[in-house]
């Protein structure tokens, strides 16, 4: 299933519950804007290379639009469109005043030195920069990109439009950047599992997890879940996986996947397939890595109770149904992962009032507005006697459509 159909069918099944007008139904779920633009830059070596680049706009009812730009080799409009709608149902459901978007290049980015890196950024930057802005569409980090990449954003839309750091979010500290941001989505992770736990009298200390993924997401999420009691049993990435059933040392893994680029080789753990990582023996998965992973096909494998989702959409409708039936809970994506964006929008409000935040204040706003995003999930899934993805999209459309006829459209 494609992915804006998945997106879509989730769309629907809660607009259904929340009884939304067809024509609202129409305009929530098109994109406002999608532009497609080629971007040419000169390799180091003199010829000439040109990738398409991509800024979807979902929906702005709430406030200016915010999501990811991603250089992956397989971007393509149909997964950058559903994300762009996800990053609308995401900021909802964690009640912050935006909207949605997302973006990407469709390049290897591995591939392209530094240098041809900050050509392309720039370039694209050139192409795109009337549509973004700090109260306009706000992109941040994602897949193959980070606070570097932000840096030469700010830099080349300063040339046009003056010093504004706001334009871009998980910068560099020295240029706008906001402490915690970049353990933000893992530790959101850590909050919304720990919220859940304690709703069903249970204790996050003990547990056994399996992370799909050891970049930015995984490895924040494997380090604050260990540091909570919680026991990392299996961790892989893009080269394969790594498993100790008596708990992985997690400082040591990040020490050894930053020196050789991979989890795989760990002496302190014995080497897996990377296929094998979402059936692991264990009671919470957490997939931190690419979309889709969860099906029909392979969610039968999952042996965990708790699936907790720090990658976008890694579960499809049918691998939803095959974990309802086993009984397997999935926190959702829009709730269980909005721990970055909500530090993003920090970073924002810093940026806006030209003050920095220490990291303790950061770190005590996102668990407030993790939590009460908790709150409203729980009260929406008890109100329609629904899943919690679900119910995170009924809390989600009920608040757009509301600011989108509060604003007359
Ligand atoms: P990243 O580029 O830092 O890390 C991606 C990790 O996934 C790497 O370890 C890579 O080796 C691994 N990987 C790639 N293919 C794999 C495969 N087939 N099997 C196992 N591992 C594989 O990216 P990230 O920022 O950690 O983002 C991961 C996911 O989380 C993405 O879906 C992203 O959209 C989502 N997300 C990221 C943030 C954020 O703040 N970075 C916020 C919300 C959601």
């Amino acid at each position: 299933m494609k992915a804006t159909e998945a997106t879509q069918l989730y769309f629907d099944r809660a607009a259904k519950l929340v009884g939304i007008d067809p024509s609202l139904r129409r305009a929530l779920l098109q994109p406002m804007r999608e532009l497609r633009v080629e971007v040419s830059i000169a390799r180091d070596n003199g010829e000439r290379a040109t990738f398409i680049g991509y800024r979807i706009q979902h929906d702005d009812s709430r406030g200016p639009m915010k999501g990811g730009l991603r250089y992956h080799h397989e971007v393509d409009p149909d997964e950058i469109n559903a994300l762009a709608s996800l990053m609308t149902w995401k900021t909802a459901v964690v009640n912050l005043p935006y909207g949605g978007a997302k973006g990407g290049i469709t390049c290897n980015p591995h591939t392209l030195s530094p240098a041809e890196l900050q050509r392309l950024t720039r370039a694209f930057v050139q192409k795109i920069h009337d549509i973004i802005g700090p109260n306009r569409d706000i992109p941040a980090p994602d897949m193959g990109t980070n606070a570097e990449t932000m840096a030469w954003i700010v830099d080349e839309y300063a040339k046009m439009h003056g010093w504004e750091p706001g334009v871009v979010t998980g910068k560099p500290i020295e240029l706008g950047g906001s402490l915690g941001r970049e353990q933000a989505t893992g530790r959101g992770l850590l909050v919304a599992l720990q919220a859940y736990l304690e709703d069903h009298g249970r204790q996050l200390a003990g547990l056994r997890f399996a992370v799909q993924g050891f970049g930015n997401v995984g490895s924040w999420a494997a380090r604050l879940l260990r540091a909570h009691g919680g026991i990392i049993v299996a961790v892989s990435d893009a080269g394969g996986a790594i498993a100790n059933p008596g708990g992985l040392d997690i400082d040591a893994l990040v020490e050894h996947a930053t020196r050789t680029r991979s989890v795989t080789g760990f002496p302190g753990g014995d080497p897996m397939a990377g296929s094998e990582l979402l059936g692991a023996d264990c009671d919470v998965l957490v997939p931190a890595a690419l979309g889709g992973v969860l099906t029909r096909e392979t969610a039968g494998a999952v042996r965990a109770q708790i699936v907790l989702e720090g990658a976008n959409h890694p579960t499809d409708p049918g691998g939803d149904e095959v974990l309802a039936k086993s009984g397997v809970v999935v926190l959702p994506d829009i709730f269980a992962n909005a721990g970055g964006v909500t530090v993003s929008y920090f970073e924002w409000v810093q940026n806006i009032q030209k003050l920095a935040w220490d990291e303790a204040q950061v770190n005590a706003a996102l668990e407030k507005q993790m939590r009460a995003a908790w709150a409203s999930l729980r009260a929406a899934a008890r109100k329609h006697g629904c899943d919690l993805r679900t119910a995170a999209f009924t809390v989600a459309i009920e608040r757009v459509a509301r600011a989108t006829t509060l604003r007359g459209l």
